[in-house]
C-alpha cells in the first residue's frame, strides 16, 4: 500500500496514510455530525456537532493506529521485521518483510490487534458508564465504544486477509503441519467470507435500501481480491523457489537509449521487438528507466520527432536493478517495481544490462517449472500473507 501522507514514526515504524483516509474520515465526520450526534442532543448549532464529529473521527484513526501497532510490535518481539503502517479506505494495513516461524508466533501477531480494539472498547465504554457527563461528548464516546468492538470482532471473521484469517492459518498450520495446505484453506476461507459479505450487501440493499449494503459489498470484494491475489503471489514464491533470476529472465533484452527521439527508437526497435517493456540506458550504460510500449503509443505521431525516450521513461523503484544469480523471488518483494501494471525488474551484470524480467516472464517461468516438477509436486498456494489488512473502517 502506497502511503500518500508520512505520519511520521512511532516507534521506530514509518507510519502513514493512503490518500482515501480522508475519504473515510469525511463518511465517519458526515455520519456523526449528521446522525449520532443530533439524536443524542437535538436542538444544538451545527458547529457543536461538526466539532466533535471532527475529534471523533480523529480519536477513530488513532483507535485504529493502536490496532496495527499491537500487530507491529509483537511481530517485532516476535522476530519478524516490520516494514510500515499504512492507513486507508477500509482500515489499516501492517507491512511485514518476513514471516512469522511458528504457528504460535503467527497466532500472537494476529491476535494482539483484535485484542487491542477489545480493551480500547471496555476503556471507552467504562468512561462514559457513569452518564453524566455533556450527552454530546457521551455520544461521541459510545460510539468510539461500539466501532472498536465491531472491529474487534470483524477481524476476527476467519478468512485471509483478516486477522481471523491468519488464526485459523495458525491453527490448521500447527494441527496439521503443513503450511502450504493451511494457507490454501485460509485463502479460500477469506474467498467465502467475501462472496458471503456481498451476497449479505446485496440482500440488505434490495430488502432495505440501506447504503450500508454498499458499503458490506466494497469489504467483501476487497476480501475476495486480496485473498486471491494473496493465494498468487504465494503459489508463485513456492514455484520459483530454488531458482535464479537468470533462470526465468528474457536475456540480452532490445533497450531504450535516453538520448534517442521516439520516432528512431518505433522504427528501430519498437516495432520489431518482441518486448512489452524496455530499460532506459543513458551513454554510460546506466539503467535510469523502464519504457512501457503504452507510453510510446500515447504520443501522437506528429510529436514523436521531437520527444525523448527520457521524457517517457518511468522511474524504477530501489529495488529494481537485479544480479542473474539473485534468488528468483526476489522479484515477488514488495519494494518490486511496477510499470504500467507489470512487475519489472532490469538485471544488471559488470554494469551492462543482460537481462528483464516482467509479469510474462514469471507467468511463463512458473508454468515451466509445472511442467518440470513431478506429478504433484508442482506449485501451489502458499504461505500467509506479508501484510495484515484490517477493515471496516466504518
Ligand atoms: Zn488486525
Amino acid at each position: 500500500m502506497k502511503q500518500s501522507v508520512r505520519l511520521g514514526r512511532v516507534a521506530g515504524i514509518p507510519v502513514g496514510a493512503h490518500w482515501s483516509t480522508l475519504l473515510i474520515m469525511i463518511l465517519i465526520g458526515g455520519v456523526l455530525a449528521s446522525t449520532v450526534l443530533p439524536q443524542a442532543s437535538p436542538g444544538r448549532p451545527a458547529v457543536h456537532y461538526w466539532a466533535v464529529a471532527a475529534a471523533t473521527a480523529v480519536l477513530f484513526l488513532v483507535s485504529l493506529l493502536a490496532h496495527e501497532l499491537a500487530h507491529a510490535l509483537v511481530a517485532r518481539r516476535r522476530g519478524v521485521p516490520v516494514t510500515s503502517i499504512t492507513l486507508w479506505l477500509l482500515g489499516g494495513v501492517t507491512e511485514f518483510a518476513g514471516e512469522s516461524k511458528t504457528p504460535k508466533d503467527e497466532f500472537r501477531i494476529a491476535v494482539a490487534g483484535p485484542l487491542v480494539s477489545l480493551i480500547l472498547a471496555v476503556v471507552f465504554y467504562l468512561c462514559v458508564l457513569p452518564v453524566s457527563g455533556p450527552p454530546l461528548i457521551v455520544a461521541a464516546v459510545r460510539w468510539l465504544a461500539l466501532m472498536n468492538a465491531v472491529l474487534a470482532v470483524f477481524n476476527m471473521l476467519p478468512g485471509a486477509p483478516l486477522d481471523g484469517g491468519r488464526v485459523l492459518h495458525a491453527f490448521l498450520w500447527h494441527r496439521g503441519r503443513d503450511r502450504a495446505r493451511a494457507d490454501l484453506a485460509a485463502s479460500r476461507a477469506g474467498q467465502g467470507l467475501g462472496a458471503g459479505l456481498i451476497g449479505l450487501g446485496a440482500l440488505e440493499l434490495i430488502l432495505m435500501g440501506w447504503t450500508g449494503g454498499l458499503w458490506m459489498m466494497l469489504i467483501g470484494w476487497f476480501l475476495i481480491t486480496a485473498a486471491r491475489g494473496e493465494g498468487m503471489i504465494r503459489a508463485a514464491h513456492e514455484g520459483l523457489g530454488g531458482w535464479r533470476i537468470r533462470d526465468v529472465m528474457t536475456p540480452a533484452p532490445d533497450v531504450a537509449p535516453a538520448w534517442q527521439d521516439v520516432e528512431s527508437f518505433v522504427d528501430s526497435t519498437a516495432l520489431r521487438s518482441r518486448q512489452s517493456v524496455f530499460p532506459v540506458v543513458d551513454f554510460g550504460g546506466a539503467v535510469t528507466g523502464a519504457l512501457p510500449l503504452q507510453a510510446l503509443t500515447a504520443v501522437p505521431a506528429g510529436r514523436r520527432r521531437d520527444t525523448r525516450v527520457s521524457a517517457l521513461a518511468r522511474p524504477l523503484s530501489a529495488g529494481h536493478l537485479l544480479s542473474p544469480d539473485d534468488d528468483a523471488t526476489r522479484i515477488l518483494e514488495p519494494s518490486a517495481s511496477r510499470v504500467a501494471g507489470e512487475l519489472v525488474a532490469v538485471v544488471v551484470e559488470g554494469g551492462r544490462v543482460v537481462g528483464i524480467v516482467t509479469t510474462a516472464d514469471l507467468g511463463r517461468a512458473l508454468q515451466q517449472a509445472a511442467l518440470r516438477a513431478p506429478a504433484g509436486t508442482g506449485p501451489r498456494p502458499d504461505q500467509p500473507g506479508q501484510a495484515l489488512r484490517d477493515g471496516p473502517g466504518g
